[in-house]
């Protein structure tokens, strides 16, 4: 166990001060980190406490919008008045997650800033893992990879973002708003998390020193016709095999907006926009979705995740089918 510095921020600037080393790291809820620092994968020599900064509020934006704090716990968002009315997608998706317990603590920053669950990353018993240890190969590549990716893997990992939140925010097209040490900007969510690329080591585009201080939802268009369907080992405390966010606006029977992101599959969600566009300006048809969902084919598995291929495609056309109201 080595010395770590602990420091408490009491407001947005103060904490952007106490972070100017690469070897610091924020903590909120700590659900995820301090796991990892237990078992020596994150070995941050300073913590920044950001619980006392505020930002946990959740406010309609002038648009039409709802801002969300980083700092609002899970479940005090998923059981929100307005997220619960509004944005009924990541209620449901938020509450899919994890357990009780640990949605009492999580918060909207660190779950978009999840690290990946692989069992080579997180024990450090394992000496091949890219991520954790740049250059060291792919463990998961040869070895257990029922959990892992089956779109936008790479040589170096194949890891999957293990987030259902991320998941239902892909499909709203949120944004995440940034703070940092050159000043403030928006991320879509689009742009927040990366493939794997030849450097698994970096999962999102935040820059050193940034800090997350919302999440920005615009207008609702879906909150009659959404639906995250979560396929899972048990069904409770369990990381996706495959999740689907679907959401669906529908007027005089016809589908005007349609928006389709995949969870477990990737190393971040994953949206799948040729499927949305050829439901776009048609009844939402069973024929149509199972179109739709054989979009996932450029999907490649490994020897023991290629059930997820089918499991995609079956729980893309089941999603679409509860949003839609033709289940
Ligand atoms: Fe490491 Fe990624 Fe390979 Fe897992 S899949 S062992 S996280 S490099």
């Amino acid at each position: 166990m080595h010395a770590i510095d602990y420091e408490r921020a009491t407001d947005t600037a103060h904490a952007l001060r106490l972070a100017q080393s690469a070897d610091t790291r924020f903590i909120g809820g700590g659900t995820n980190l301090l796991d990892l620092m237990k078992g020596g994968v994150e070995r941050p020599l300073r913590l920044v406490d950001i619980t006392r900064i505020g930002l946990a509020d959740i406010t309609e934006l002038p648009n039409g919008g709802l801002r969300i704090g980083a700092l609002a716990r899970n479940s005090d968002t998923a059981n929100h008045a307005l997220v619960r009315s509004r944005y009924p997608l990541l209620s449901q998706a938020l509450l899919a997650g994890a357990s009780p317990q640990l949605r009492n603590m999580a918060t909207m920053g660190g779950n978009l800033m999840q690290r990946p669950r692989c069992p080579y990353f997180v024990d450090t018993a394992f000496e091949m893992c890219n991520k954790r240890l740049p250059g060291s190969g792919c463990a998961a590549r040869e070895g257990y990879n029922r959990m892992h990716a089956i779109l936008g893997a790479s040589q170096a990992c194949i890891a999957v973002n293990p987030s259902d939140m991320s998941v239902a925010l892909a499909a709203l097209d949120a944004t995440v708003q940034v703070a940092g040490p050159r000043g403030n900007r928006s991320i879509p969510i689009g742009e927040f998390h990366r493939l794997p690329g030849s450097q698994p080591q970096a999962e999102t585009t935040l820059a050193a020193g940034e800090l997350i201080t919302a999440v920005d939802l615009p207008p609702p268009a879906f909150a009659r016709h959404a639906h995250y369907l979560k396929v899972r080992d048990r069904n409770s405390y369990a990381f996706a095999l495959v999740s689907v966010a679907a959401a669906l606006d529908i007027a005089d029977g016809v589908v005007r907006q349609a928006r389709i992101a995949l969870g477990g599959v990737a190393h971040k969600p994953w949206r799948m926009p040729a499927a949305e566009a050829l439901l776009v300006g048609h009844p939402l048809e069973e024929a149509r979705s199972r179109q739709a969902a054989l979009l996932v084919r450029g999907a490649q598995g490994f020897e023991d995740n290629r059930f997820k291929i089918d499991m995609a495609q079956r729980a893309t056309v089941s999603a679409l089918r509860r949003a839609g109201g033709i289940a």
